[in-house]
């Protein structure tokens, strides 16, 4: 009611040209305040509305795409609007855009020009103007009444005007619109590229002022990474510089400058040294963004490679430890002595380990205690003192028993075994022990101690384990390198010897032979056989030299015998006088001594008293000693005495001469088999070198002792001291075991 009213009211107003200015002035001004292009244009057409008491008003816009004509805004036509779309050039909107003109229509019905909708509205009047800014057009309005009416030239330039001011605020709202959208986009990538940077997992993204030498943009992560707030990172000068890892720093600032000086992207590893103290790994790219008069800027995203790091440095820790287990097995077969390769062991376990004590213990013979042989750290003279029980209540122990690598992470906690004195004294917390094996039994323990807290892995295992390896197979080739030695020795010994025997038996054995061979043939001749004096003595010749063969012969056999082995030397043990056996052994070789005018004495004692021994070979010892006696003494005399020493519960006998004595060099060898002295004028050969070697062999089955006191010129006393009772042999063979 009320708006048909106002309609009346403005139709019967005059249509003065100062309202319409004013109302243009207003439009002018709606254009510039409103940036909402929609909201705009339906305010116009109200306005419009009123300006020209029209029934209808259309606002058409050109979709560039389809070259259509689209309502944007109407009065009276509103339910039409979305479903009108004008090709350029039909209809009446169409021809008022082609033609870039102005158009007044007086009758409709009269025209032939499409415009079912109009008509269907029952417009009969129609003013309408193209929308343009200058030359470009973009659109249509149009005002139509229902009734008759001739729009008049100051209607059309009114139109036109209103037009103009139509066009500047779309062009001004689309503009706008372009703006806004492009603005709105660039904060959307903005947003969209801030969550990117601050989602990239262990990544900083960065933006900096290299001249200034700071950050303005650094992503959220570096707080999570580093745990200095972002804050600092902005407002901090050098703050970048001042948390590098000083062994980085040098290098990280070349790459700035070079990036600087050459342009290039720039890609380096580096350390950054975070809020907690943590050294953290970086991989850092970074680009120059540009150089102006107001700074240099670059931007750069550093990822954390801190646990790629790790690995590449356990591996290549891993591959210096197999690295210096192989040189330290290469020692060890160039022969290198077990003493150093044990020092250069414990050397390298410390090194490669980075452990503060490293030992090697070695078990000791009586099985009960290990030997600290070699080691790192400890403190001064426990190396090559300090001894571990082998007790298992001692990680050394309890590796030994267990026969497998032991890992203790505490000391302290452990239940296992408890630390050792040695470790005690030496803060020890944590520690790992393998055993070093042995040819026979295990030769010790190898082991690597901490102070502080340490979670050993299975690498540090295998690492020690490896070490330990090297050193058994040192150990066990040393002890059959020794044992090979000895058998050596033994085997050029007894070479030795079976080429004196054979000197021996060809000469020595020969030159009875060959008397006997010789007398014998002697004894067919007819000369001989006449004279029974010749024939005798040539008899005599060949029993005295047969026996002379057949003393040598028995004497190789004794030593063969004694040389196969103690054992084969049984003994018949009976309660026996040494006075009685001395006695008649010098009455048995007293014509021996008589030939060549020897005086024979024997000095008995009588508080001696009769011992376990085995007569045959007492006898054997005496004949031995007395007839050498004679045999190297040319005058004077061979005295035995018998000597009682109760308080060594010991008889002994002293075989003296005054013969030719013999020299101190050759006093050491004297008892070894075949040994005889050199030969001079003065003192021809006059045996075979083996009843010495007899004697000691025999003496020391009694479990006694024979020794020999000499000057040349002078004479020797030979004395053999022998116990009341043999003592009960320590078996030799469960020695060795
Ligand atoms: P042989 O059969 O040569 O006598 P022995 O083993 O009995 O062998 O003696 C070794 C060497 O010791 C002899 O060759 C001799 O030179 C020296 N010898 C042994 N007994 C005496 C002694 N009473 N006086 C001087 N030299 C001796």
């Amino acid at each position: 009611m009320r708006e048909n009213e106002e309609k009346k009211q403005n139709r019967d107003e005059p249509k003065g040209a100062l309202r319409r200015l004013a109302e243009i002035q207003s439009i002018a001004e709606t254009t510039l305040s409103n940036l909402s292009l929609d909201h705009f244009l339906n305010n116009l057409v109200g306005r419009v509305q009123q300006i020209f008491m029209a029934d209808t008003v259309a606002i058409l816009l050109l979709d560039e795409e389809s070259r259509t004509l689209a309502v944007r805004a109407a009065y009276g036509l509103e339910e039409e609007v979305d479903r009108v779309r004008i090709p350029v050039g039909q209809g009446v909107a169409g021809r008022i855009f082609s033609e870039r003109r102005s158009l007044i229509i007086d009758d409709l019905s009269k025209v032939e020009v499409a415009s079912p909708i109009l008509r269907e509205k029952g417009v009969r009047s129609l003013l309408g103007a193209p929308l343009r800014v200058q030359d470009h057009l973009m659109g249509v309005i149009h005002v139509g009444c229902f009734r008759p009416r001739r729009f008049g030239e100051e209607e059309r330039r009114l139109l036109e005007l209103i037009a103009e001011q139509v066009g500047l605020a779309t062009e001004h709202a689309r503009l706008y619109e372009a703006e806004w959208h492009s603005r709105a986009s660039a904060q959307a990538a903005e947003r969209r590229y801030r969550a990117l940077v601050d989602g990239l997992d262990h990544s900083i993204v960065w933006e900096a002022d290299a001249a200034a030498n700071r950050f303005f943009f650094v992503s959220s992560r570096a707080e999570m990474i580093l745990g200095y707030p972002v804050e600092q990172w902005l407002t901090e000068p050098r703050f970048w510089e001042a948390r590098l890892h000083p062994a980085d720093r040098e290098n990280v600032l070349k790459e700035f400058q070079k990036l600087v000086s050459e342009g290039k992207d720039r890609r380096f590893d580096h350390r950054m040294i975070a809020a907690d103290g943590r050294a953290v790994w970086f991989h850092t790219g970074m680009s120059l963004s540009g150089v102006t008069d107001t700074g240099t800027f670059i931007h750069g995203i550093s990822m954390d490679i801190t646990p790629l790091k790790q690995v590449e440095e356990e591996t290549r820790a891993r591959e210096a430890q197999q690295g210096a287990v192989a040189a330290l097995g290469q020692r060890a077969l160039e022969g290198t002595d077990v003493a150093t390769l044990m020092n250069q062991a414990v050397a390298l376990v410390a090194r490669c380990l980075e452990v503060e004590y490293t030992k090697i213990l070695e078990l000791l013979p009586d099985g009960k205690r290990l030997l600290l042989r070699a080691g790192v750290g400890w403190k001064e003279d426990s190396v090559g003192r300090a001894t571990v029980d082998t007790r298992p209540d001692s990680q050394a122990g309890y590796t030994l028993l267990s026969k497998t690598p032991v890992i203790t992470e505490d000391l302290r906690k452990e239940k296992r075994f408890t630390g050792a004195a040695l470790l005690d004294a030496h803060q020890v917390v944590s520690g790992m022990t393998v055993l070093i094996q042995g040819r026979d039994r295990p030769f010790g323990v190898l082991g690597a101690h901490t102070i502080k807290r340490r979670a050993f892995k299975e690498e540090d295992i295998h690492f020690l384990q490896g070490v330990a390896n090297v050193l058994t197979n040192a150990i066990e080739r040393k002890q059959i390198e020794e044992t090979l030695r000895q058998k050596t020795t033994e085997a050029e010994e007894a070479n030795r010897l079976k080429s004196r025997l054979v000197s021996i038996v060809s000469h020595e054995l020969r030159t009875p032979l060959n008397a006997i061979i010789g007398y014998s043939s002697l004894l067919k001749d007819p000369r001989f056989q006449k004279d029974p004096a010749k024939l005798k003595e040539m008899q005599e010749r060949i029993y005295e030299n047969s026996r002379t063969l057949l003393e040598l012969i028995n004497r190789i056999l004794d030593v063969s015998k004694i040389e196969a082995g103690q054992r084969e030397l049984s003994l018949e043990l009976e309660p026996v006088s040494v006075s009685d056996a001395a006695r008649r052994a010098v009455s048995n070789l007293n014509p021996m001594g008589d030939q060549k005018g020897l005086s024979m004495e024997f000095i008995d004692d009588a508080s001696a008293p009769t011992i376990q021994s085995d007569p045959a070979k007492l006898k054997q010892i005496l004949t031995n000693l007395i007839s050498n006696a004679i045999k190297y003494t040319e005058q004077g005399s061979v005295a035995v005495r018998i000597r009682h020493q109760p308080e060594e519960k010991k008889v002994c006998v002293e075989v003296s001469d005054t013969g030719r004595g013999i020299a101190e060099e050759d006093l050491p060898h004297l008892f070894e088999p075949y040994y005889h002295v050199v030969a001079t004028e003065s003192a021809p050969h006059k045996g075979t070198g083996l009843g010495l070697s007899i004697v000691k062999r025999l003496v020391e089955a009694l479990g006694g002792t024979v020794d020999v006191a000499s000057q040349v010129g002078s004479g020797s006393i030979f004395t053999v001291r022998l116990p009341y009772q043999i003592p009960k042999k320590e078996d030799s063979s469960s020695q060795k075991e």
